[in-house]
């Protein structure tokens, strides 16, 4: 598990520090575009899908108070995407992972 990554102020503004699993360095926020919510499945069209169903795909999010999974962007560096841990009530950023690695797991530490 890796520690809450750091914060550092400049020009009177506090910015996080988000560390890219792909430049392996830790970037001021601004370089970064959030991109919802990680771990969200497409219906894999092997059989129809309900409206239902797929408006759930599309508009329903767990929206929870804690530790969230999400999906971010490095916009300004290496423009790819990975998965970070933050917790939604600190806004601190626990961990982040590559996509398609396995997700930091509180209950593994
Ligand atoms: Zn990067």
């Amino acid at each position: 598990m890796k520690l809450l990554l750091p914060l550092f102020h400049t020009k009177g503004i506090v910015m996080l520090l988000i560390d890219c699993p792909y430049c392996q360095e830790k970037r001021p926020e601004v370089e970064f575009q959030y991109a919802g919510e990680a771990h969200v499945l497409r219906p894999d069209g092997s059989s129809p899908v309900t409206d239902e169903r797929w408006a759930e795909y599309l508009y329903i999010r767990s929206n929870i108070r804690g530790t969230h999974r999400e999906r971010w962007r490095h916009t300004y560096g290496c423009a790819r995407f990975f998965n970070a841990v933050r917790d939604t009530v600190s806004d601190k950023i626990i961990d982040t992972y590559k996509a398609g690695d396995l997700p930091y797991s509180p209950e593994e530490s």
